[in-house]
């Protein structure tokens, strides 16, 4: 099945010998600790053949874990202590007996035994530590670390197995590091000590130096691995995702989303998936088996397993579930029954699964930005969780799935590829955009596409995104307001979040905000929110300037993270309102659909594919870090989407669905009926 991505159909040929397109891979985690015996009960033929039954395509072992050890008999590296048996490639030879690729882990930034042996090769804090002996220690590859370690290990690991891909795990390699090396390399480079207070102006350079230097060792290490075998596929572990939306580098071809596993699961994988439908590489994503994720031995919940896999496969992803191989080097229970369960998901999407020429065609589209996780001019590339700085993507996601919308997501880098179709380019809270970006936008309002600013205006290069027709001050106004309904009879929606002074200069206000009743920035009544005042300021809400043939809106108001922080339902119903205002005739929308219902829609030159995903009944349980779960629920999920028609009599198929019903007008279909949970799917055949 082909993603949507014309504009890099070349790129895509030209990668063909090195890249796959998979539906399901399997990945076994195998950190062991130095006393743990290992590979004594080893039942290579029996995880392959579990596997295969299963379907899976691909599955991935360790060659190196975080504690630095292999679990193979390697020369170069330091193999477990306690290894009694070469499980790396007995299970690889066994899964190939099997048709299944065997895939290469290796622990790429994290070496525990690399660092207890040479401390030189340990990642330095900005406060002079190191991790101590005993444990995973983060080391640095800028260090003797790659040419002594890396490289011979991926050397012998290819002369002993010629593995079809190597997965790089930690990409933690690439944040700051104040080892020797990185100190030198930085004054050597930039004429200055390495920067370590976070205000210090030298942090731009910092991060950028970072960014370079570290795309560089990527390319390196993919460069090396293309030389030994260029039929082999290369993937880092988080570059190109969410949390690193730009390019990957060169020699990378598969793009592994690895989003967190604690915390709510179901939406933000979808979230995953919808970004990584626009890539230019395959993409997998990879949630775990469990219910604790990857540090845990209790199974996550049958019906959270299904929607993620669904989440996946009906944006065209790799599913690739984390799962844990028992160190005596057989599968366990929770293997056992995990497998079954994903294979029966497949069999009901390989049912419902749109044609091979079929495209993803959504609406709407969601923009993000490097700018929102590295920082301005990559400060922040790479420091901290870069994840804790998605807020406004996870709310507009969030926002846009509960409002019934057909949407994706894609960065900057994927947006030539993916906003052919598209009507509505939403910008959510973003800080900076590229010039060709707004190039690209501006061309796109003229030819009639709509833009939405939510929050803010992006500077681009330094100065605020152009045709706006608003000016936005620095100064803040208030730090909650309300929004003026969009129909008469439903209520003005709270805001919360730092909103500042704009005038209109040029563009038609549309909607003005109505402060908290004797409002001021940080004014609290008891805990917090102010009552409305009920009285429009002269500040701008929503404000409307023509383009060409389009228009680009502004909404004065941080409804993107604040959703995320604290979404309540009048702002989905005011967003619902607002989508029919900006998108009047989008080719599918869920008609008052109450949450939590993902709408995907492919079409081909004759049907059109809508799934259903349903995302209720996710459970947060835990104290401190929150773990999901979700339950079955036994009644049917209900749902009604009005369908934009392309033929006067079209035929329909209720793929994965039950008593549907068809109404007609001259330019619309609407189909209700409900569909047993979590997924739903209809095709509908243009006459
Ligand atoms: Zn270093």
């Amino acid at each position: 099945m082909s993603a949507r991505m014309p504009a890099w159909e070349i790129l895509r040929d030209s990668l063909s010998s090195q890249t796959r397109v998979m539906e399901l891979a399997w990945i076994f985690d195998f950190h062991t600790p130095a006393f743990v015996r290992v590979g004594e009960k080893c039942d290579f033929d029996g995880v392959a053949r579990l596997l295969a039954d299963a379907g899976v395509e691909a599955a991935i072992f360790h060659t190196k874990c975080h504690y630095g050890f292999s679990y193979y008999p390697t020369q170069v590296g330091t193999p477990h202590p306690r290894l009694a048996a070469d499980v790396f490639g007995g299970l690889i030879a066994a899964c190939r007996r099997e048709g299944i690729q065997g895939e290469a882990y290796l622990s790429f930034g994290i070496d525990g035994a690399g660092g207890e042996a040479r401390p030189d090769w340990r990642r330095v804090y900005a406060d002079g530590s190191s991790d101590p002996p005993g444990w995973f220690i983060n080391v640095c590859p800028f260090t003797s670390y790659l040419d002594e370690r890396v490289l011979p290990q991926i050397e012998e690991i290819f002369r002993l197995y010629r593995p079809d891909a190597y997965w790089f795990d930690t990409m933690s390699a690439l944040s700051p590091c104040y080892c020797a090396q990185c100190r030198a390399d930085f004054l050597r480079d930039a004429g200055a000590e390495l920067p370590v207070a976070e205000d210090d102006p030298l942090q731009a350079r910092a991060g950028q130096w970072r960014h370079e230097r570290g795309f560089a060792t990527v390319n390196r290490v993919a460069d090396f691995i293309r030389a030994l075998d260029p039929k082999a596929s290369v993937g880092f572990n988080q570059l190109g995702s969410l949390t690193y939306p730009e390019p990957v580098p060169e020699g990378v071809t598969v793009l592994t989303l690895d989003p967190d596993t604690s915390g709510a699961q179901s939406i933000p994988f979808s979230l995953n998936a919808a970004y990584g439908s626009n890539s230019p590489l395959p993409c997998e994503i990879m949630p775990t088996i469990f219910q604790g994720g990857w540090g845990d031995w209790s199974p996550g919940s049958p019906r959270r397993l299904e929607t993620i896999a669904f989440a996946c496969w009906q944006r065209g992803a790799t599913f690739i579930p984390g799962d844990r191989l028992h160190p005596e080097g057989h599968a366990t229970e929770l293997t056992r029954s995990a497998l079954p369960l994903v294979s029966t998901a497949r069999s009901v999407w390989k049912t419902c699964a749109p044609a091979e020429d079929a495209i993803l065609a959504p609406d709407v589209l969601v923009l993000h930005s490097p700018s929102l996780t590295n920082g301005g001019g990559r400060r922040l590339f790479a420091v901290g969780d870069p994840r804790s700085r998605l807020t406004p993507i996870n709310g507009m996601h969030r926002l846009l799935l509960d409002a019934g919308c057909n949407f994706t997501v894609a960065a900057e880098w994927q947006l030539a590829g993916a906003i052919a179709g598209i009507s509505l380019v939403v910008v959510p809270e973003l800080p900076e955009l590229d010039a060709g970006t707004e190039q690209r936008l501006l061309d796109f309002a003229e030819n009639g596409g709509t833009i939405l600013f939510v929050g803010t205006l992006p500077t681009v290069a330094g100065r605020p995104f152009q045709g706006s027709g608003v000016e936005l001050g620095s100064e803040v106004w208030q730090d909650h307001a309300y929004l003026p309904p969009l129909e008469t009879g439903t209520p003005e929606v709270l805001v919360r979040g730092a909103i500042r002074k704009a005038a209109s200069v040029g563009a038609e206000t549309v909607l003005f905000l109505i402060p908290a009743y004797d409002a001021r920035p940080g004014l609290r009544y008891g805990w917090g929110i102010g009552p409305s005042s009920h009285e429009p300021s002269a500040q701008p809400a929503l404000s409307r300037q023509t383009r060409g043939r389009g228009a680009i809106w502004f909404l004065n108001a941080p409804l993107a993270s604040d959703y995320a922080r604290a979404g309540n339902w009048p702002q989905t119903a005011w967003m619902t309102q607002l989508l029919t205002l900006l998108v009047p005739d989008p080719r599918a929308r869920l008609i008052a659909s109450g949450g939590n219902l993902e709408l995907t829609v492919w079409q081909n030159a004759h049907s059109t594919w809508l799934f259903f995903l349903d995302h209720e009944n996710e459970q947060l349980v835990g104290d401190g870090r929150l773990w999901a779960r979700s339950t079955h629920g036994p009644a049917p999920r209900e749902f009604a989407v009005s369908i934009s028609a392309k033929s006067p009599s079209p035929g329909l198929a209720a793929l994965q669905a039950a008593k549907t019903t068809l109404s007609k007008t001259p330019t619309h279909l609407t189909i209700s009926g409900e569909f047993p949970p979590p997924f739903g799917a209809l095709r509908i055949d243009w006459q």
